[in-house]
């Protein structure tokens, strides 16, 4: 599993000295995933940007009032169901296949005037919390513009980082969506079929914690997968004292 921090360096060994630029990248990025903290000013997404080539696929879009976000297409599940696994990457006419993971100010420069739309919802194809720190610091900024936040998830940063993140989230994020998808963890694993162990008891774990740092948290399952019995999965939800939703497959939310 690859959190935030490791693809930068792949990226540019070509060449000497942007190697360097994208490994003090790297290193901030750390200080802020061991700090617990975020800086005000991240400072290095302009000379990142400057040895890459375009991302390539969509990076924004508009749906029901918000804008999407579309910053990564790895992901800690290989979902049964996914499009992109089922080779369609698009939503809307325009392609997710990003050729590499835009930086900071490409996201916000993507989104543009925040105050536009209802709200900004970190979303896919792909799992955000694998960039999380970019996206609390693209978050921080937005919510200082006055911009409402969601992050779409699979509730797996904490199994991926390997401690609790949800701490960070305080005063950064203003709405979770957590895909649970089954009510057990075999039918989860069928469906979701995680590439970490202890998944389907992490993400539960996770939207406990997030409920104490996210004032708006909700749990999410598709109600067309083989055996998933939606009021169970509610009656999860309802136990932990958050929200639940049914969501459409291929239906953005
Ligand atoms: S989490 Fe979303 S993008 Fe990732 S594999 Fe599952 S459906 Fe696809």
């Amino acid at each position: 599993m690859e959190p935030e921090g490791d693809h930068h360096r792949r990226e540019c060994r070509s060449h000497k000295r942007r190697r360097e630029v994208c490994d003090r990248h790297l290193s901030l990025i750390y200080i802020k995933a061991n700090s617990y903290r975020l800086p005000l000013d991240f400072g290095m997404s302009n000379k990142l940007s400057s040895c890459l080539e375009a991302p390539g696929g969509v990076v924004s879009y508009v749906l029901h009032g918000n804008c999407y976000l579309n910053i990564t297409n790895r992901c800690t599940l290989r979902c049964s169901f996914c499009p992109k696994f089922n080779g369609m990457w698009e939503v809307q006419g325009s392609t997710m296949r990003l050729r590499r993971e835009p930086t900071a100010d490409e996201i916000l420069d993507a989104i543009g005037d925040p105050r536009r739309y209802s709200e900004i919802v970190f979303c896919g194809l792909g799992e955000p919390t694998l960039r999380l720190y970019t996206s609390l610091e693209i978050a921080s900024r937005l919510r200082a513009r006055g911009a409402r936040v969601r992050i779409n998830t699979d509730g797996l940063a904490n199994l991926v980082y390997g401690r609790d993140v949800s701490p960070d989230l305080e005063d950064n994020v203003d709405a979770l969506s957590i895909s649970l998808n089954a009510q057990n963890e075999v039918l989860y694993n069928r469906h979701c079929r995680p590439k970490l162990a202890g998944a389907y008891g992490s993400l539960l774990d996770f939207a406990r914690r997030a409920r104490d740092f996210v004032p708006d948290v909700t749990l999410t399952a598709i109600d067309v997968l083989a055996g998933v019995d939606i009021n169970a999965c509610a009656g999860i939800a309802a136990d932990i004292g958050v929200k639940f939703r049914r969501s459409v497959l291929d239906e953005v939310g």
